[in-house]
C-alpha cells in the first residue's frame, strides 16, 4: 500500500460525547472494511487519538470517509455557525445544547455532514433508556443516555462494547430514576461480562427541558471493582440485583442504596447494615434469593478487607 500501514486519526474535537460517537463510528467502519484491525485508542483531552497499526488485507484502501477524516478534519470541532444542525440522538443532546464552562446552554449544534454520518454509525455503541420521574402529582418521562468513553483501549476490544448490548442491559434497570452511582452499580451488575479497557468515563444524559450530565470517572472505579469482586464470590449477584430493582420500582430503594454505600466505602459496619437491610427486604417477596445469602455476606466481607 502506498500510504503505509500505520495511520493516526484524531477525532475533530466536538466535545467528549460527540467525539466518542465519532470514535466508535470510525472503528465500526474499519471493522466493516477489514478482516483484521489492530492498534489502540487513547483519550487526549476531549479528543481521541486512534492509532491503527495493522489492517488486513493491507491492500484494501481506507474507506473514503475515514480517509477524509484522517486528512483534513482535525479542526472541524470548532463551532463556526456553518454546517447544519446535528440530528443525532446526542450530539451532544439533540443538537441543541452547548457546554459553556460548567453550564449547558441552548444553542443549535452545527456539524458537518461527514461528522454526522460517522457519528451516526457510532450510535450502536451507546445505550438509551426511558426513565420515569415523579414530582408531586406530575409524572414525566425522560431519556437517559449511557456513553462509555474509554480512556485507553485496544481497537479489537471496541467490538466487545457493541457485544455487551448496553441497550438490553439498561432495560433491566426498568423505568426507575436511580441516583447516578446506584444506576451505575446496577448497570455493571447486569452486564454479561466486565467492561473492557483500562479506565472509563461514564456519561449520563437527560433531556426534556432540563439537561443533566455526569461524567463518572474515578468515582466509579470502586463500584467497578466492587461488582467484579462480589460477582466472583457470589455468581447470583445479577439475579439479586434484578430483584432489588423490582423492589425499587415498587418504591423501596433502600436496599440498593445500602449496597452502593458499601461499594463506595468498603467498611464492615456498612456491610452489616446492607446485609440486614437486604435480608429483611427480600424475606417476604424474594425468599429464594436468600438461599445462598451467606455467600453474599462472605463476598461483602472480602470486599471490605481488601
Ligand atoms: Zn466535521
Amino acid at each position: 500500500m502506498s500510504e503505509g500501514k500505520n495511520y493516526v486519526l484524531i477525532t475533530p474535537g466536538h466535545e467528549l460525547v460527540l467525539d466518542t460517537l465519532i470514535m466508535y463510528g470510525v472503528t465500526d467502519e474499519l471493522f466493516r472494511t477489514y478482516a483484521w484491525v489492530d492498534g489502540n485508542i487513547t483519550l487526549q483531552g476531549e479528543r481521541f487519538a486512534i492509532h491503527i497499526t495493522n489492517i488486513r488485507p493491507s491492500d484494501v484502501p481506507l474507506p473514503e470517509e475515514i480517509k477524509e477524516m484522517k486528512d483534513s478534519h482535525i479542526f472541524c470541532g470548532k463551532r463556526t455557525g456553518s454546517g447544519k444542525t446535528a440530528r443525532l440522538e446526542i450530539s451532544p443532546t439533540r443538537g441543541k445544547f452547548e457546554r459553556v464552562g460548567p453550564k449547558w446552554q441552548q444553542k443549535q449544534y452545527k456539524i458537518c455532514d461527514l461528522c454526522e454520518s460517522i457519528a451516526k454509525k457510532g450510535e450502536a455503541y451507546i445505550g438509551k433508556r426511558e426513565v420515569i420521574v415523579k414530582s408531586r402529582e406530575k409524572k414525566n418521562t425522560l431519556d437517559e443516555y449511557w456513553v462509555l468513553s474509554p480512556v485507553e483501549i485496544q481497537i479489537p476490544l471496541i467490538l466487545s462494547i457493541k457485544g455487551l448490548k448496553i441497550f438490553e442491559c439498561l432495560r433491566t434497570l426498568k423505568k426507575v430514576n436511580f441516583p447516578h452511582m446506584l444506576s451505575f452499580l446496577t448497570f455493571l451488575s447486569v452486564l454479561p461480562s466486565p467492561l473492557p479497557g483500562n479506565s472509563w468515563l461514564f456519561s449520563i444524559y437527560r433531556k426534556k427541558r432540563r439537561l443533566e450530565s455526569a461524567y463518572i470517572g474515578s468515582r466509579a472505579d470502586n463500584i467497578h471493582r466492587f461488582v467484579w469482586t462480589v460477582r466472583r464470590e457470589y455468581p447470583q449477584f445479577s439475579r439479586l440485583i434484578k430483584a432489588l430493582v423490582e423492589l425499587a420500582e415498587e418504591g423501596n430503594l433502600d436496599p440498593l442504596i445500602k449496597l452502593t454505600d458499601v461499594a463506595m466505602t468498603p467498611s464492615l459496619s456498612l456491610a452489616y447494615i446492607a446485609i440486614r437491610k437486604l435480608r429483611s427486604a427480600l424475606e417476604d417477596t424474594y425468599p429464594s434469593e436468600l438461599r445462598e445469602f451467606n455467600r453474599l455476606g462472605k463476598a461483602l466481607m472480602k470486599w471490605c478487607q481488601v
